[in-house]
């Protein structure tokens, strides 16, 4: 009949292929928990926030926001943001980088991929700059640049001690020679602040690779780094094509560097603020240097 045409049905057919497919995962509910990329534990998200975003189980450092970094370093509201409205223009007219600088605004809640300024570590007074991986992979162009800069000259006029929290996927390849020139422009400021006699400490967290390893992350007096972070200049499958030779399985971790002598140690998260602190009063900064 012409009716049953209409009638709804009792049940629904599924495929046994997209059964099979979907068999053997967990059923996760959205927002409340997280896969640990290492060990593959499922982990609580409110646990691992408060265990400083390192896995329960195996210690593996997730990657943390600027704003993240702040809170878990700096004595609470201590932190002054310094030159936040220096922006990037699109230098060499690229296509599509204004909607991408947009976007990433947007998913990140900041204008670039740094955050300057200064804060207090245990009442010890710090000009620190803190890069974001989650803005365009921490690149490095004008903006990034300036901004570290300004904050390393500022650190200079005021005889502070510097921190250099480092994230970076390297030079910002939408600017071009702009992004390589932003290399000798921090290292020259580094430089200053070094023939000033004051100490700067380099934190390399994961990934720093490209121009930023071979400018400031290198040239920390003191220079450490949070377990299994990526530390390299070219990529491993670069490296490997050119010298055609396989390179070992750690080759470019922290642990890695830390053997060959390229950093001095290697700090876990939750241990970072109070290493950061007996390093600058061991360096004599004192309360009153403010
Ligand atoms: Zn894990």
């Amino acid at each position: 009949m012409l009716k049953n045409l209409f009638r709804k049905r009792e049940y629904v057919t599924v495929s046994s292929r997209a059964l099979d497919d979907n068999d053997n995962l967990p059923n996760i509910p959205d927002g409340k928990w997280i896969n640990c990329p290492k060990c593959k534990n499922i982990l609580y998200k409110e646990d691992l926030e408060r265990n400083y975003k390192v896995c329960i189980g195996c210690g593996h450092h997730f990657n943390i926001s600027a704003k993240n970094r702040i809170d878990q370093i700096f004595d609470e509201n201590s932190f002054v943001e310094l030159f936040k409205d220096v922006e990037t223009r699109n230098p060499l007219n690229f296509e599509g980088y204004e909607e991408k600088l947009e976007l990433n605004q947007v998913k990140s809640g900041l204008k670039e991929a740094v955050i300057t300024g200064t804060g207090e570590i245990n009442s010890l007074k710090v000009a620190a700059t803190i890069m974001d991986s989650n803005f365009m992979m921490g690149s490095m162009g004008c903006a990034v640049g300036e901004k570290i800069t300004r904050l390393v000259e500022y650190a200079t006029e005021n005889r502070l001690p510097l921190i250099i929290f480092t994230a970076s996927g390297g030079a910002r390849m939408q600017e071009g020679i702009f992004s390589l020139m932003q290399m000798a422009k921090t290292s020259l400021a580094i430089s200053r602040h070094d023939k000033a006699g004051l100490l700067y400490i380099s934190v390399i967290t994961h990934p720093t690779t490209g121009g930023v390893t071979a400018s400031f992350a290198m040239e920390g007096d003191i220079i450490i780094s949070e377990p299994n972070a990526v530390i390299g200049f070219a990529g491993r499958r670069v490296i490997e094509n050119t010298i055609n030779e396989k390179l070992p399985e750690d080759f470019q971790s922290a642990e890695f560097a830390l053997e060959k002598g390229f950093i001095d140690s290697i700090i876990k998260r939750r241990d970072s603020k109070n290493y950061l602190y007996k390093v600058l009063r061991l360096h004599g900064v004192s309360e009153n240097a403010k």
